[in-house]
């Protein structure tokens, strides 16, 4: 359920999507929209201030508030005074990015919606029942919720109310959905390590880990991408259609706005079902760097290729496209949480083209790489990653030795069965209830007959898990 977290320090910030009742979906939209005309109130008395002379700090700004009729602010008191910290940091902000040369206004947009803050045992607390309540201040129903689930990103665990901070209610407009953020804090884990593993990063495939075991074999893990790339196919497609209708009408009227609407879900679908993958991608990611006690993690420096003009304008259109649209820093952060590690950089120049074995320098063949001087052949992100393993250890391409074996495991990011995978799925479904119903047939040398043809997950090399298998 928590979705995305990001990273300031040991603090994390879990997001969990959350669907209230309908009083409560009302009360809170209410709630964000009296919020908002505080802001607004707020930052005008502020420029009023300003053209007086007079500067107000957060607590004056707090007063200002905390002062206003009790009717027009049916919130906790905690939240407005949040709310009065905000506008605060807000102005604070603004003040260093003028410093610092930018150009920028101090706040003065009239805001529509605010995000409720709810400070800890007083603004939100744990119900008897187990669910959780929101205050709206003193002699106002609670706005209550299932409690959420929020899992530590980087240890998988389950993070448990006591040590959550200030929560905070917030309504995604595009998406139309709301959302609890809630910070926790975590401890990172000094697991031990001594290895070092090399990461090259694509497109095509996100990530391909490589670490030495033993002294004659590398072993490589590629993690596909496929399940990113449709999702990614899908949003552009959907965003163009919509916008080639939108090019032919007029602006401002029922459809238009409608189609507006359409196209804003297609987006937040896509980036939350991204920001699913590149959380997947990571874990599995820091699954091998745990599993190869990774003490260093060194990825080729790709930083800068989306921007590099001689690149971009040698590349096509729909390349341009994917290159602006990959996540690879999302991902490293996200593995760099997981795995407790910092992700150091190298020039990765020539990587994909060095034959690992004799050095020559070939072109690789789509996804294939076939070496012309000594016959080697491997996957082309298997060869990158051993190439950016052996430049981290030995700071240059050094060959592998000719008897050096490359280890390559395919991985899909996402585990999601083929349709022919449901389909025997089902198959063994319906032939387990069909021997459960007549007593003679419950054997279980049959059981375990059946439970063989669930078929191998071609990806992982593993079995998909049969309901047989885990009854066997
Ligand atoms: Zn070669």
């Amino acid at each position: 359920m928590s979705v995305e977290t990001a990273r300031a320090g040991d603090k994390r910030t879990a997001i969990c999507r959350v669907t209230l009742s309908g009083t409560d979906y009302r009360r809170a939209h209410d709630a964000c929209h009296v919020a908002a005309l505080l802001w607004n109130q707020a930052t005008e008395w502020v420029h009023s201030e300003w053209k007086e002379k007079r500067s107000p700090g957060k607590y004056a700004i707090q007063r200002f508030l905390t002062a206003l009729p009790s009717g027009e602010r049916p919130l906790h008191a905690h939240t407005t005074e949040i709310l009065a910290h905000d506008l605060a940091d807000a102005i604070a902000t603004y003040r260093t990015n003028r410093k610092a040369g930018m150009k920028v206004r101090a706040p003065w947009r009239k805001k529509n919606y605010r995000p409720l803050s709810f400070t800890a045992n007083f603004g939100w607390r744990v119900t008897p029942d187990g669910r959780l309540a929101l205050s709206l201040g003193r002699g106002r129903p609670r706005i209550v919720l299932p409690l959420p689930r929020v899992q530590d990103s980087a240890r998988g665990e389950l993070v448990e109310a006591s040590r959550w901070g200030e929560i905070q209610l917030c309504w995604d407009r595009d998406a139309r959905q709301w959302s609890l953020h809630i910070p926790y804090e975590t401890v990172r884990e000094g697991s031990e390590g001594t290895n070092l593993i090399a990461i090259d990063e694509g497109i095509i495939n996100p990530m391909a880990l490589a670490s030495w075991v033993g002294e004659r074999t590398i072993e490589v893990t590629v993690i596909n991408g496929r399940e990113a790339r449709a999702v990614k196919r899908r949003r552009n497609k959907g965003v163009g259609a919509i916008q080639k209708r939108l090019s032919r009408m007029k602006d401002g009227s029922k459809r238009h706005r409608r189609l507006v609407a359409a196209k804003k879900r297609i987006k937040a679908k896509a980036t939350g079902q991204l920001r699913d993958f590149d959380h997947q991608v990571a874990s599995r990611a820091a699954n091998f760097a745990i599993c190869h006690q990774a003490l260093r993690i060194v990825a080729g420096d790709v930083r800068g290729i989306e921007r590099n003009t001689k690149q971009r304008q040698s590349a096509g259109r729909h390349l341009r496209q994917q290159l602006s649209q990959w996540s690879r820093g999302t991902q490293e952060r996200y593995l760099a949480e997981k795995a407790g590690r910092e992700i150091e950089h190298l020039n990765e120049s020539g990587s994909t083209k060095t034959c690992p074995k004799c050095l020559r320098s070939n072109r690789p063949w789509g996804r294939h790489y076939r070496c012309q001087g000594c016959g080697f052949t491997c996957h082309r992100d298997a060869v990158g990653a051993t190439n950016i393993l052996q430049k981290a250890i030995h700071g240059e391409y050094l060959s592998i030795g000719p008897d050096t074996e490359i280890r390559v495991t395919y991985l899909r990011a996402v585990e999601r069965w083929s349709k022919d995978q449901r389909q025997a799925h089902r198959l063994v479904q319906r032939r387990k209830a069909r021997a459960l119903s007549s007593a003679p047939n419950r054997a279980l040398p049959q059981a375990t007959a059946v439970s063989e043809r669930v078929p191998a997950n071609p990806s992982t090399g593993a079995s998909a898990p049969g309901p047989l298998a885990a009854v066997a």
